[in-house]
């Protein structure tokens, strides 16, 4: 059975991070980067081109037509007044109009009231030069217009229309016509080459695209790697991105800087493990070893039991003490605990810490001096806050010099602040230690001596309450001359 277990348990733990990688990839697909930009690059080519087609055309349409409806109105006059003169007499009149007609670059027709071509005369088996429904149109539009002359776009064509009269009094009518044919060739021939355009353009589109994309996807697709290398505890990764554009950069520069963080975290933790383990080793193999005593030696010698049941019991305290405070840290760090909003008398609170720590004046020669102004209050969470404050003072009996003087400080800095410091004489904190001691379980390499039991989490528990609070603090020390540890309090009133 329990070689099953054992077996059972194997699987169990190989699988898990297998599933986890799994999770952590991808959840559902995308598109790539490539196909991205071959999309954008492609429509926004595809829109500059419709675009200019659709301005080309519409402006070329326009200029083109104007141009065609000038011409044809000036050269239609023009016609109509050499026709209005008299004939040179050697002329003969059909062969006039086509010579006019070839001049000006234009077809010239007249015909009648019923709309039946007079010239150029139909030739035998050839349909007449214009039908009976464009002299039906030119009737209508000059009727329509009351005038002696008009211009229209026909079908295809731009016409100048006129009505002639004969000497004789006979009335015929004089249709000149300029094709837009030449502009609906141009108009063709625009079409194909904006197709052509096209073409190109989506065939760039995809050259730039994978260009692009690849100079884009290469420094992602190595920092994706390296973070995964990471993420399997690899912390010799080091991520590039300089040459890649400024957003790289900083992307490579925060992924440096996380590795750098997890691996102080880890680092952190592994000592965490140790010293906690310690910790907790000490007192437990203690209170083995006096209960042992008791129960075979001490037992029968009242005094000696007494002395050995103290050890268990002063041990058994450093363990609650322990066990507390890693519990209130994590609690704290995790979230699950919220800070209090209260108003703190924080006057009250160090002078009623400060009592706490009496007996070691009396019993072991200590000198706490205070100098404390009444009625600071703040607001904050009493409890956490009184924590901190006792920590504080805790630390600097426990590392104070051999004069055994600490001297604690409450007062104004102006309407809006108080200050809390606590000054103790001894060695004080190495420069390169003086960010490190916040730190989770972090403990000096000195030796001291300490008649207020540390944990090795009072000064973290210190800076979570603190920074919960958004109050400042810190830390002044020079090596062999004392430490002031301070915090900054808002006044009530002014917390933010
Ligand atoms: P501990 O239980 O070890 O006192 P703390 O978190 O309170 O744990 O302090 C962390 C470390 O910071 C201590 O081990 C000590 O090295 C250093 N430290 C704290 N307070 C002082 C002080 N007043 N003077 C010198 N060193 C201090």
């Amino acid at each position: 059975m329990s070689k099953n277990q054992g077996e059972w348990k194997n699987t169990g733990a190989q699988s898990a991070p297998e599933n986890k990688k799994k999770r952590y990839r991808r959840k559902r697909k995308s598109a790539s980067i490539y196909f991205l930009l071959w999309t954008v690059f492609s429509a926004f080519a595809f829109l500059m081109l419709l675009l200019f087609g659709i301005t080309q055309y519409v402006v070329t349409a326009q200029v083109f037509k104007g141009e065609a409806a000038r011409d044809v109105g000036d050269k239609g006059q023009r016609i109509q007044k050499e026709l209005s003169a008299p004939l040179p007499s050697t002329e003969n009149f059909s062969i006039y109009v086509e010579r006019l007609a070839h001049r000006y670059d234009v077809s010239v027709v007249l015909f009648n009231a019923e709309g039946d071509v007079l010239l150029p005369k139909p030739q035998e088996g050839d349909s007449a030069a214009i039908t009976k429904k464009q002299a039906n149109k030119l009737l209508q539009e000059l009727s329509k217009r009351e005038e002696d002359s008009v211009v229209y776009e026909g079908d295809g064509e731009y016409v100048y229309g006129a009505e002639l009269k004969g000497i004789d009094g006979s009335v015929s009518y004089l249709y000149v016509a300029k094709s837009l044919e030449l502009f609906e060739t141009a108009n063709e021939s625009m079409g194909i080459r904006l197709l052509l355009a096209s073409l190109f353009t989506f065939v760039l589109a995809f050259a730039v695209a994978s260009a692009v994309s690849g100079w884009l996807t290469r420094p992602i697709a190595e920092i994706t790697q390296k973070s995964r290398r990471l993420a399997e505890g690899d912390f010799d990764v080091d991520f590039h991105g300089n040459d890649y554009g400024e957003e790289l950069a900083s992307l490579a520069d925060a992924l440096n800087f996380a590795r750098d963080e997890l691996s102080k975290t880890d680092a952190m933790q592994k000592e965490l493990i140790a010293n906690v383990s310690h910790d907790f080793k000490t007192p437990l193999t203690m209170i083995k070893a006096y209960a042992s005593m008791i129960k075979e030696i001490s037992g029968a010698n009242p005094e000696k039991r007494e002395k050995h049941a103290q050890v268990i019991i002063d041990e058994a305290d450093r363990l609650t003490a322990l066990v507390t405070d890693v519990l209130d840290l994590s609690k704290m760090r995790s979230g699950l605990e919220t800070i209090r909003k209260e108003s703190v008398d924080i006057s009250t609170a160090v002078e009623e810490i400060l009592s706490r720590f009496e007996y070691l004046e009396s019993e072991h020669g200590y000198i706490l001096e205070s100098h404390i102004e009444r009625e600071l209050y703040t607001v904050g969470d009493s409890v956490k806050l009184e924590q901190v404050l006792y920590n504080l003072i805790g630390n600097a009996v426990n590392y104070t010099g051999a004069d055994k003087k600490v001297f604690v400080n409450l007062c104004k800095i102006d309407d809006t602040l108080f200050r809390f410091s606590v000054t103790d004489t001894g060695e004080g904190i190495a420069e390169d230690e003086l960010s490190t001691i916040w730190d989770r379980y972090y403990r000096s390499s000195q030796a001291h001596k300490r008649p207020v039991k540390g944990t090795g989490l009072g000064l973290s528990i210190v800076k979570t309450v603190l920074q919960k609070h958004g109050f400042a603090f810190g830390v002044e020390s020079r090596q062999g001359e004392g430490s002031t540890f301070y915090v900054d309090f808002p006044m009530e009133g002014e917390n933010a």
